[in-house]
C-alpha cells in the first residue's frame, strides 16, 4: 500500500487536490495492484491565519512517514507570499532533500498553443530545488532610512550543482537525447560562470548527449519562438522556476502544467502538485482547470512505480480534452467537475 499525504491549501488548491484524488482512486478501482490511502491535512494560509503558523511544529516529521506528498496550492493575499513560501513548501523541500524540481511541458492533444507556430512541444525543466538565489543569507541593514541596503547571497555548491545536472543528464539520455543548460554567466559573474563550469564538467561523462548552454533569456525568447529545438532544459532555482512556467504558458494555460520535487533516492518522500497558485479570482466557483493536479497524479504514480496506471490517467486526460470537455482557460465551457467526470468515465470505461 502507498500511503499519501495530501494538502490543499488554498484558493483552488482543495479543489484541484480532490478532484485529482477522485481521478487516482477511479484508476485505483480497476487496478488490485494498486492500493492507495490518502490523509488530509488542512494546512495553509486559513491555518496560519488561526494558528500563526502554516503547519503544526511537527508538520515534517508528520509528513516523513508518507510515501508520497499531494499538494494544491499554497498561497492567499492576506498572507505575505513568503511567509506562505518560507513556512510550508521550501521546509518540505529543504528537509525532505527534494532536490530535484521537475517540471514537463507538453502541447496535449486538444489543447491549443497561444503560439501561431507551436510545432511539437515536449520539453522538461529541470530546476535545482534546494539552493541557489532561494536562500535565507542575509539581510538589511538601515531598514527605513535613506541608506537602507538589502543584501541576499545565492548558494551554489558543486555538491549541488553536480546532482542536478547529472539528473537532467541521465533524464534527457530516456528522452530525445539534448540537454540545455540555463546560465546568465555574462551578468552574474560569480555564481553563473561556476554553473557553467560544473556543466561542462559533467558533461563529458555524456558523450551520447547534445549538451549546450544558453544564456536565459535568449532561451526564454527561443522556448516561445522555436520550442521544437528542446528537449531537457536545467537551470538554477530562479532561472529553472522562470523558465519553467513559460514553458507551462506556451504549451497552452497555467492550469496544465505538473510539477514533481523529487528525492531521487527515496530517503524522504517527494512532493507532487500542478505548477500552478491559489488564483484567488476563480476560487469556490468551480471552473479551475484540473489538467495539471490530475497530472501531477500520474506523476506521483510514475513515482511510485505504477507507471501503468499513470499513463492510463495522462491518456484519458488527452483524451477528453481532444473530445471538447475542457474548461474556459482553454477555450471550452465546461466546469471542473464536468471535466473531471469524463476523465473518470474513460478511466472506467
Ligand atoms: P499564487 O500567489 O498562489 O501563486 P496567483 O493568483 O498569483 O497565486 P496563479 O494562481 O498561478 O497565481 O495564477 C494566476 C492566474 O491564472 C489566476 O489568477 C487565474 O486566473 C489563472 N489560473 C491559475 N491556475 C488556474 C487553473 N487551474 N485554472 C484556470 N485558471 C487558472
Amino acid at each position: 500500500m502507498s500511503r499519501i499525504a495530501v494538502v490543499g491549501g488554498d484558493g483552488i488548491g482543495p479543489e484541484v487536490v480532490q478532484t485529482g484524488m477522485r481521478v487516482l482512486r477511479a484508476v485505483a478501482e480497476g487496478d488490485p495492484a494498486l492500493d492507495l490511502e490518502f490523509t488530509e491535512f488542512p494546512w495553509g494560509c486559513e491555518y496560519y491565519l488561526e494558528n500563526g503558523r502554516m503547519m503544526p511544529e511537527d508538520g515534517i516529521e508528520v509528513l516523513s512517514g508518507f510515501d508520497a506528498l499531494y499538494l494544491g496550492a499554497v498561497g492567499w493575499p492576506t498572507v505575505p507570499d513568503h511567509v506562505s513560501l518560507w513556512q510550508l513548501l521550501i521546509p518540505i523541500r529543504r528537509n525532505f532533500d527534494q532536490y530535484v524540481n521537475l517540471r514537463p511541458a507538453r502541447l496535449l492533444r486538444g489543447v491549443e498553443s497561444p503560439l501561431r507556430k507551436p510545432g511539437v512541444l515536449d520539453v522538461t525543466v529541470v530546476r535545482e530545488n534546494t539552493e541557489g538565489e532561494y536562500s535565507d543569507s542575509g539581510g538589511r541593514l538601515f531598514a527605513g532610512t535613506p541608506r537602507e541596503v538589502a543584501i541576499q547571497d545565492s548558494v551554489f555548491t558543486r555538491h549541488g550543482l553536480e546532482r542536478i545536472i547529472r539528473y537532467a543528464f541521465d533524464l534527457a539520455g530516456t528522452r530525445r537525447g539534448r540537454l540545455t543548460g540555463a546560465t546568465k554567466s555574462n551578468g552574474i559573474s560569480i555564481t553563473m560562470p561556476f554553473f557553467d563550469e560544473v556543466f561542462r564538467e559533467v558533461s563529458e561523462e555524456y558523450s551520447d548527449i547534445e549538451a549546450s548552454l544558453m544564456h536565459a533569456d535568449a532561451l526564454a525568447a527561443r522556448l516561445v519562438l522555436d520550442p521544437e529545438s528542446f528537449d531537457v532544459v536545467v537551470g538554477s532555482n530562479l532561472l529553472g522556476d522562470i523558465l519553467s512556467e513559460v514553458t507551462a504558458a506556451v504549451s497552452g494555460a497555467i492550469g496544465i502544467a505538473p510539477s514533481a520535487n523529487l528525492n531521487p533516492e527515496g530517503d524522504y518522500p517527494s512532493l507532487f502538485e500542478p505548477i500552478h497558485g491559489s488564483a484567488p479570482d476563480i476560487a469556490g466557483k468551480g471552473v479551475a482547470n484540473p489538467t495539471g493536479a490530475i497530472w501531477a497524479g500520474a506523476m506521483m504514480l510514475d513515482h511510485l512505480g505504477y507507471d501503468a496506471a499513470g499513463r492510463r490517467i495522462v491518456e484519458a486526460l488527452e483524451t477528453t480534452l481532444e473530445s471538447g470537455t475542457k474548461t474556459g482557460d482553454l477555450g471550452g465551457s465546461a466546469k471542473m467537475d464536468e471535466v473531471t467526470e469524463a476523465v473518470i468515465e474513460r478511466l472506467r470505461g
